[in-house]
């Protein structure tokens, strides 16, 4: 279907996929003067308004009258999405339940994009001309000038140390010249024969398979190795030979594993620094890396998962770093997991995944198993350090003293640590100074007024904060419900309440809180990461952010302050998230040198997941959870949907979440529990409940859940039904 053969005095009408729920695409009219191909970028009134949409090769709606249809009013100059990223966001759509227009939506992410760059204009010398006068002023810029570049007339004035009216003046004698040039000229490309490494054997073998993967189509790989293996190394190689045959790559990381570090490892390795994506690039730069891509410029991009929507003209290879991390799930919208969908985008398109991890998700080691996926292990540290040793305080017995939080273990470990100039990292996810506070006189405690959680008191800041809504106010002097005075008491420790506790038992450490929220953002946070990287701390306290991706090389001791938080959880997905953020954390100690230590302190170290922990017995671990899913029927051998129903009131929203679950089909092998409240019940003012869905592997769930969904009544007054397939909450 190819609307260009048309003949032109018949009218025609294309597919659009226009970025709303809806499940198909709207039919418009295409105006004479414009031509159009299948994913083309374009935009079409909508209602009220014009959005921008993607032309879908699927037959228009027949039998509409061409007189009712309105037209599409512009043509985007950015290249068309290809087959293989339509064919992507269609089965990404069909898998989430998602209106294939807003899986579009998030390819689309960049409006700025879709536009050419302006064109600015810089200046030249003029060969062989000089000025009537060589002022100062006049020579540094000519010497600036020499090799005969184009600068920007503010570039060229601040690198002279110039005032804009000198380059005039030299402008106006003809010793410069104006001329056009691009906004943004293309970086250098990485280069793969930049600094090849010198990889361990084991390292090797890896590479070499991942290497030869490019040959035999779709191959999924998984590099287990353990922390500090130097699967970085390993996995560059598979981007170097994409690099080599011509196509692009993309490596995502859990959005917080985008460290300085690992961007000058990437420059280290090819030259030059890589494109980056994520939700902290500016408007400008997310439209320059979107149309590299697009245009096939931009050979490797490193980003979040939203990486994974971006328009490659030649993707050749994706490779997720810290395959198991939940930050790869979006919740929000349209619900999916980045790691499987790179999976998915890999087969469509025939090229090799590279999944890597030291704590592999449950679901791909059983793909490993399975021979789904090809799995390779990395056994040892690459700089030959060996792992970390790990040991349990039983904080039954060997506790801290009352109203403390370090045993007295873990404070003589960090004596020791300090006194043998090395760093100590002390481990708790927990933001804030206490995760609970209440009113010594009345018992009152603070809780969110939008969400079912305790405001957490943050000390620095003086604020009292929701964590899952952002809600602040500051902390009041006198107790809201009775008006005691100075009655507040904080429960539990959060970081900065730990951070208090080490100044004050070492006064002559250099001690340094990294938490997601401190005050100054990422840029603050890249420069402290690079502090405890170059020794400038010695006490380290931080939440889950420090768990992933650092090589701290003076890193010998990692304290768990408390080990139990995740196992609390109802969830049975709580040991094998417990087990990869332990595992990962403690994995910070002593990469480099070796000779590192984990205590981990705790109340129930009879614990498996514990045990497994500290008896370095991953295997032991990874075939009793998977036993655990297997008898129980949890993924990966049985499927989970969740959906989710919320509302502004309450009962309104149960009601409704009745209504579904009675419109749920009987279907051999289908259960549905619930209605129950959801784990979080009120969030941002929405009361939430949630039915689950479970099936066998076999059956087709997503069939089975668009025929329940065809027979629910709609979603009315404020009400709302999201589906969540693979949710990270059983
Ligand atoms: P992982 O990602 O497996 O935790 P990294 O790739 O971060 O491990 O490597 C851990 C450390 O080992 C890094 O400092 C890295 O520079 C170093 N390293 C990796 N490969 C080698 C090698 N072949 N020889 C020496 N050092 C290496
Ligand atoms: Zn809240």
């Amino acid at each position: 279907m190819l609307f260009d053969d048309l003949p032109r005095n018949h009218e025609t009408i294309v597919s659009v996929l226009v970025p709303v729920a809806v499940p198909a695409p709207y039919t418009y009219k295409v105006p004479a003067e414009m031509s159009v191909r299948p994913g083309a970028i374009v935009r079409v009134p909508l209602g009220p308004r014009e959005v921008v949409g993607v032309v879908w090769d699927v037959e228009p709606e027949a039998g509409i009258d061409p007189r009712k249809l309105k037209s599409i009013t512009h043509v985007y100059d950015a290249p068309p999405l290809g087959d293989e990223l339509r064919r992507f966001i269609d089965w990404v759509a069909n898998w989430t339940l998602a209106a294939p227009g807003m899986v579009a939506r998030m390819v689309l992410r960049s409006e700025d994009a879709l536009e050419p760059e302006a064109p600015v204009s810089g200046v030249i010398r003029v060969e062989g001309a000089a000025p009537d006068r060589a002022t100062p002023a006049r020579s540094r810029v000519l010497a600036l000038m020499e090799d005969g570049m184009a600068w920007t007339k503010p570039g060229l004035a601040a690198s002279a140390g110039v005032s804009a009216s000198v380059i005039d003046g030299l402008l106006q004698q003809g010793v410069l010249e104006t001329v056009a040039m691009t906004a943004s000229p293309l970086p250098l490309p990485p280069d793969p024969a930049f600094a090849p490494p010198q990889l361990t054997p084991a390292q090797s073998t890896v590479a070499s398979a991942l290497v030869e993967s490019f040959a035999k189509g779709g191959v999924v790989s998984l590099i287990d190795g353990v922390t500090g293996s130097g699967k970085t190394e390993v996995y560059f190689e598979a981007v170097a030979e994409a690099i080599r045959r011509g196509r692009q790559a993309v490596i995502l990381v859990p959005e917080i594993g985008l460290t300085e570090q690992f961007l000058r490892r990437f420059e280290q390795r090819f030259g030059v620094p890589p494109a980056e994506w994520h939700s902290e690039i500016t408007p400008k730069k997310r439209a320059r890396v979107w149309r590299g891509v697009a245009k096939g410029e931009i050979p490797v991009v490193v980003g979040a998962r939203s990486a994974l929507f971006l328009p490659f003209a030649n993707l050749g290879l994706i490779v997720v770093d810290e395959e198991h991390d939940t930050a790869f799930k979006q919740d929000d919208r349209v619900s999916y997991n980045a790691r499987d969908m790179a999976v998915v985008r890999g087969h469509l398109a025939r090229f090799p995944v590279v999944l890597a991890s030291a704590t592999p998700s449950v679901e791909s080691r059983v793909n490993a198993d399975t021979g789904r996926y090809v799995r390779h292990v990395l056994p040892e540290r690459a700089t030959g350090a060996a792992l970390p040793e790990l040991g349990l305080i039983d904080m039954r017995t060997e506790g801290p003293e009352r109203g403390r939080w370090l045993a007295p273990a873990m404070i003589e470990a960090i004596r020791q640590t300090f006194a043998e100039k090395h760093q100590s990292l002390l481990f708790l996810n927990r933001r804030g100074y206490a995760p609970l506070t209440l009113c010594r006189s009345c018992g009152h405690r603070f809780q969110c007024g939008h969400c079912s959680a305790w405001l957490v008191e943050h000390r620095m800041k003086g604020k009292l904060v929701c964590h899952h809504c952002g809600h602040q106010e500051p902390v009041p002097r006198a107790c809201p419900a009775c008006g005691t005075q100075d009655a507040l008491v904080a429960c539990g420790p959060g970081v900065e309440r730990i951070a208090e506790e080490v100044e004050g038992l070492f006064p002559q450490a250099r001690t340094l809180i990294l938490s997601s929220d401190i005050s100054g953002g990422p840029e603050r946070l890249r420069r402290e990461m690079k502090i405890v990287e170059d020794g400038g701390a010695d006490i380290i306290i931080g939440t889950q952010l420090v768990a992933k991706g650092h090589n701290f090389p003076l890193m010998r001791l990692v304290g768990v302050v408390d080990a139990d938080l995740g196992l609390a959880h109802g969830d049975p997905r709580a040991a094998e998230r417990t087990f990869q953020l332990l595992a990962q954390v403690t994995g910070r100690a002593g990469r480099m040198t070796g000779g590192g230590r984990g205590l981990l302190q705790s109340y129930s170290p009879d614990h498996p997941v514990l045990k497994a922990l500290v008896s370095a017995d991953r295997e032991a671990f990874y075939q009793a959870e998977i036993e655990t899913r297997r008898v129980t029927g949890l993924p990966p051998f049985g499927r989970l949907a969740a959906l989710i129903i919320s509302g502004p009131e309450k009962a309104q929203a149960e009601g409704f979440a009745r209504a579904v679950l009675r419109a749920a089909p009987p279907h051999q092998g289908i259960t549905v529990l619930g209605p129950a409240e959801a784990a979080m019940a009120l969030v941002r003012g929405r009361h939430r409940f949630r039915l689950l869905a479970m099936a066998p592997r076999q059956v087709d769930l997503q069939g089975y859940l668009r025929h329940w969904m065809s027979l629910v009544p709609p979603a009315r007054g404020g009400l709302r039904l999201q589906i969540d397939i693979d949710p990270q909450q059983f």
